[in-house]
């Protein structure tokens, strides 16, 4: 990042809301089905047809503001927002203009969330960026560019989407893209929509400009369309800052207009200069009346869920597992459940159940590009195996390999299959004689350790697991030279 120019990055996040039917028809909300099956009159946009307001989805939009703790006014409207464009035939779009379902609010920047090349210099830890508005409007159809025609698929025309509207309070490219991904996280936690980006489910439009330091006022604003993923964000803001400084550096003024990012290409290019913006005559929908939002914000109440800066905290208290695991944990909601269920099951502290599900399970599921729903290793079973450790019956190595088993073999119980494979309790008389053969060998630790170095058990035990071949439960030989020594 340059240090003789500031950046002032504001976003535009539009998010599908999970509902089973459209905004104002009963149609299906659907994805990925048969091009123009889920249509009727009224959100093909057919003359006559009239709009029928989806109750959830205005319950989801005011979940989002309670989440995010923004104003929720009493009386919320809904306008027309004039346009022509084929993918919106009735010329107008049904929004929200002067009166919005949610106004403020933030969205906290999780440390987590940054990229991870750039965690360990965040510039202002905590951080969070105020909101200006959240609105709800209809989803337009989806219009695809053929080499002789253009064709249009009305599936998507009418789905709820809301419109998450940032101040200009983001600094860097980075702090882009932690926003995003705490929204993102945010919004599955409430259940309020999948925000998968892929899917087309969250899109996001970035305003961005630049100033010297001296100058009061923000720089020429310059607004980049349609971004496709997160990562693609954090390139196009890198490069469309370093052009926007060149050019000022090259005392070229900047033009308020629309880019477009290229990702084949790695640059911006420009799509309309402000001349041609649109000026949208909103008016109020005469066909919808005001929302009355007091009953309906009372009731949401009621099902907003721990966030996930919430449960990391009370992870940290509750199972003394440090920040970074249990930031971890609930990266994911139904990763966050399963480490509960397993915590609860299992005798150990809940600290190796945490190591356990973020080094093995986790990496497990990555590897195989796994949900958590989809694992083949119930949370009860992965608490069975940690605790035949615990118990010494089967030693770290062995605990690997049965873990690797389970997997494949689902539906088993840890502890007999780990007598299947072979694994029996370490032969305790066994590792006895090796731990004498081992304080034999190191007369002057041991000295060391009866004169108070008790930091060097550690090594003894170390020793100890090198000759039986890993066999031995680590804590049971720890306690065994301790009792012996101190
Ligand atoms: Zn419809």
């Amino acid at each position: 990042m340059r240090q003789d120019y500031i950046a002032t990055i504001g976003l535009e996040v539009h998010c599908q809301v999970n509902t089973r039917s459209k905004m104002f028809c009963g149609c299906r909300t659907s994805f990925g089905q048969e091009p123009n099956t889920n249509v009727c009159p009224t959100c093909l946009g057919l003359p006559g047809s009239l709009p029928v307001l989806n109750k959830a989805a205005i319950e989801q939009t005011i979940l989002a503001g309670l989440l995010l703790g923004c104003r929720t006014p009493e009386i919320s409207k809904w306008d027309r927002k004039n346009y022509f464009y084929p993918d919106m035939p009735k010329n107008y779009q049904i929004s929200q203009f002067d009166l919005p379902l949610c106004i403020g609010g933030s969205v906290p920047l999780y440390d987590h969330n940054y990229p991870k090349d750039y965690q360990k210099d965040i510039a202002h830890p905590g951080k969070k960026v105020g909101l200006t508005r959240i609105h709800l409007e209809e989803d337009v159809a989806k219009s695809t560019h053929l080499a002789n025609a253009s064709v249009i698929d009305f599936n998507r025309a009418g789905t709820p989407l809301m419109e998450i509207v940032s101040e200009p309070e983001i600094d860097t490219p980075e702090e882009a893209v932690a926003y995003l991904k705490t929204l993102q996280q945010i919004l599955i936690y409430g259940k309020i929509s999948d925000a998968d980006m892929e899917k087309g489910q969250l899109r996001c439009d970035v305003n961005v400009s630049v100033r010297t330091p001296g100058q009061k006022e923000l720089g020429v604003k310059i607004e980049l369309k349609n971004m496709n993923s997160i990562s693609a964000v954090r390139r196009a803001l890198h490069y469309e800052i370093e052009r926007q400084c060149d050019e000022l550096d090259a005392g070229r003024p900047l033009e308020q207009a629309t880019w477009r990012w290229n990702d084949t290409t790695g640059q911006t290019e420009i799509m309309r200069l402000k001349e041609d913006a649109h000026d949208y005559r909103y008016f109020p929908d005469p066909d919808l009346l005001p929302v009355r939002s007091g009953l309906i914000v009372d009731r949401m109440r009621q099902h907003v869920p721990e966030l996930p800066h919430e449960k990391a905290a009370r992870f940290e208290s509750e199972y003394d597992v440090t920040l970074y695991d249990a930031n971890v944990l609930v990266s994911d909601q139904t990763l966050a459940d399963y480490f509960e269920v397993a915590a609860k099951a299992s005798s150990a502290k809940p600290k190796k159940t945490a190591n356990w599900v973020i080094n093995t399970f986790l990496k497990h599921l990555n590897e195989e590009s796994l949900s958590v729903a989809a694992s083949p290793v119930s949370p009860e079973r992965l608490a069975a195996t940690v605790d035949l450790v615990e118990a010494g019956a089967v030693s770290n190595n062995q605990a690997k390999d049965l873990f690797e088993a389970l997997w494949r073999s689902p539906g088993r119980e840890p502890a007999e299959l780990a007598k299947e494979m072979g694994f029996e309790p370490a032969d305790t008389g066994a590792i006895e004689v090796i731990i004498e053969g081992v304080l034999a060998a190191h007369p002057d630790k041991v000295a060391e350790i009866r004169g108070g170095n008790e930091k060097l058990v550690n090594f003894l035990t170390g020793q100890v697991m090198k000759s039986s071949q890993g066999k031995a439960n680590p804590k049971q030989v720890t306690d065994s030279i301790r009792a012996k020594l101190l």
